[in-house]
């Protein structure tokens, strides 16, 4: 899988450029509340390799550091039926690193959920997948990242 560079690609020079690409990009038509960085619970790393399929709903992360993987968010729950893909940016890079844009409810529930990537060789950034959360309490998944 190929991010989306159609059109003129965004870049970003650091992981804080990520947190505004989401806030712009308001997948599913949601403006982004929050946006959450994802680091190695292991090691602290901040680059992964990644598996997603965005028809489940569903984002695996491994950290380049320490080799853990972790399923984001609630992907543990759409894994099973998925069919993951590597994501790759257009330039061939597969390290990125990774945040998550939340668009929330009123009630501060989570609605919406973007995973976001920066490609680490060129910048380049996107979305590998994002999802509806119909659910609560759903606020745990800020911290799941
Ligand atoms: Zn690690
Ligand atoms: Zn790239």
């Amino acid at each position: 899988m190929v991010i989306d560079t159609s059109g003129e690609a965004w870049r970003g020079d650091s992981a804080a450029d990520l947190a505004d690409y989401l806030e712009q990009y308001a997948a599913g038509g949601y403006h982004v509340d929050q946006t959450v960085s994802a680091s190695c619970a292991a090691c602290a790393g901040r680059n992964f390799r990644l598996r997603a399929d965005p028809l489940e709903g569903g984002v695996e992360r491994t950290c380049v550091g320490c080799g853990e993987t972790h399923l984001m968010l609630d992907s543990a729950d759409a894994w099973e039926d998925a069919e993951p893909h590597e994501i790759a940016c257009s330039c061939t890079g597969e390290v990125f690193e990774v945040a998550v844009g939340f668009s929330l409810l009123a009630s501060r529930e989570v609605r919406w959920i973007s995973v976001g990537v920066r490609c680490v060789a060129d910048g380049v950034l996107g979305c590998c997948a994002d999802w509806k959360i119909d659910y609560s309490p759903s606020r745990h998944l800020l911290e799941l990242a």
